[in-house]
């Protein structure tokens, strides 16, 4: 007992955040440095050993590290190092983690750790899920998005040739680390990917933290410490909210969709990795505002300030034109749709939502606005 005070004080630069869900629950901390703080990482990996899977881009950049620091709490760690890209998150690079996994004869005890942006995460959940029928799996995301959305939730999964995260499982970590201190060597159009996100969250459940990024939307993007941790901190709360009321997306987990209508559109439209998914989101967030103000539900001061703080944070507001039938055809085939009805999470007011259908008539004047 007496040691677990000392950890806790060590730990004591760090915000930590419980994901509340039953015998799944799990701890989610947040601050600068986690990835050199050897009293944290020995509470949150449970395992003696544990096996590393990340990319080329991010190995170079944090595995020593990493691995010296669980070598020295006397973890025993080994490394699996995929090609870094969304277009690697598929079956042949997943059968790489097992291939690895079984030559190294790793037991069900092993401890699977992601250490990387959202691919390597939901590459990493997917395999531990899988694994053995099931071994421990602890987070470690790197790029903003990872930290404030796909870490947190336990969608695991694949892209399949047909369709994006087509095969996966629902799958929670034992752990989430996210060291804010890893975005700075982040590029800064990820940055800004990932801070759409951040703004989908204030926008659709905090008024008063969708005015707190406005605020700071420069520190931010100037990747400030505190700035990055609060943004990262509320995030999770927000999402881990939803996610604890909603774990496998029945009905309220669809608010986390809001401007992906749009925003998939956009994204298959053009053509995957042509914008980033964050880009993408954020323009849809700006064309799901309109379609808000046009249905009366937010007025135009709100509208206004979502364009404004989209495109503060280094987001496009103005949407391609894809010609009106395409986007259409597009919208249609998303997920969420049940009965041919296009549904839109849609503001009101700005700070909370609603999931509704929408006259053609308004949606075609939002479309004919946005481009
Ligand atoms: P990503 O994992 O491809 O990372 C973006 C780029 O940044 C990559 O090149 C990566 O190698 C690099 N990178 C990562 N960390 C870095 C760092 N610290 N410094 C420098 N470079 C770094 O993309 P992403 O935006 O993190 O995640 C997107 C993926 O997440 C998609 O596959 C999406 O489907 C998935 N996703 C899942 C959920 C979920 O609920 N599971 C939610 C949202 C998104
Ligand atoms: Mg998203």
């Amino acid at each position: 007992n007496q040691n677990k005070v000392i950890m806790e004080q060590e730990i004591h630069q760090a915000r930590t955040l419980q994901v509340d869900l039953g015998e799944r629950a799990y701890p989610i901390t947040i601050g600068e440095g986690l990835l050199s703080n050897p009293a944290l990482l020995q509470s949150r990996i449970k395992g003696q050993r544990v096996v590393i899977v990340t990319n080329t881009v991010v190995a170079p950049l944090y595995l020593e590290n990493l691995t010296k620091q669980l070598n020295a709490i006397g973890k025993q760690t080994e490394a699996i190092i995929l090609p870094d890209g969304e277009e690697y998150k598929n079956w042949e690079n997943l059968m790489l983690v097992f291939d690895g996994l079984l030559a190294k004869k790793c037991d069900r005890k092993t401890t699977l750790l992601a250490l990387g942006g959202g691919v390597i995460g939901d590459m990493t959940g997917f395999a531990a899920s899988a694994y053995m029928r099931g071994i421990p799996f602890v987070q470690i995301p790197t790029t903003l998005l990872a930290q404030v959305d796909s870490s947190v939730g336990g969608k695991t999964g694949i892209n399949h040739p047909l369709g994006k995260n087509m095969i996966g499982a629902f799958y929670q970590p034992q752990a989430v680390i996210a060291d804010v201190s890893t975005l700075n060597t982040l590029p800064d159009r990820e940055l800004s990917a990932g801070l759409a996100e951040v703004i989908k969250h204030g926008a659709i459940i905090d008024s008063g933290f969708f005015t707190w990024i406005e605020n700071n939307i420069e520190k931010l993007r100037a990747k400030d410490v505190e700035a990055l941790s609060y943004a990262v901190l509320r995030s999770c709360e927000i999402k881990a909210n939803v996610v604890r009321q909603d774990e496998r997306e029945g009905g309220l987990r669809a608010i986390l969709n809001f401007g992906h209508t749009f925003g998939h559109a956009i994204e298959s439209g053009l053509g995957y990795g042509n914008w980033l998914h964050g880009e993408a989101v954020g323009c849809g967030m700006v064309m799901a505002a309109d379609l808000s103000y046009r249905l009366g539900n937010i007025d135009f001061v709100s509208k206004t300030r979502i364009t404004k703080l989209v495109e503060a944070a280094g987001l496009p507001i103005i949407a391609p034109d894809l010609g009106e039938q395409t986007w259409l055809d597009l919208m249609e085939v998303d997920k969420k749709n049940e009965g041919g009805q296009i549904k839109f999470i849609l503001l009101k007011p700005l700070g909370s939502c609603l999931i509704t259908e929408v006259p053609k008539e308004l949606l075609l004047a939002t479309l004919r606005a946005s481009i």
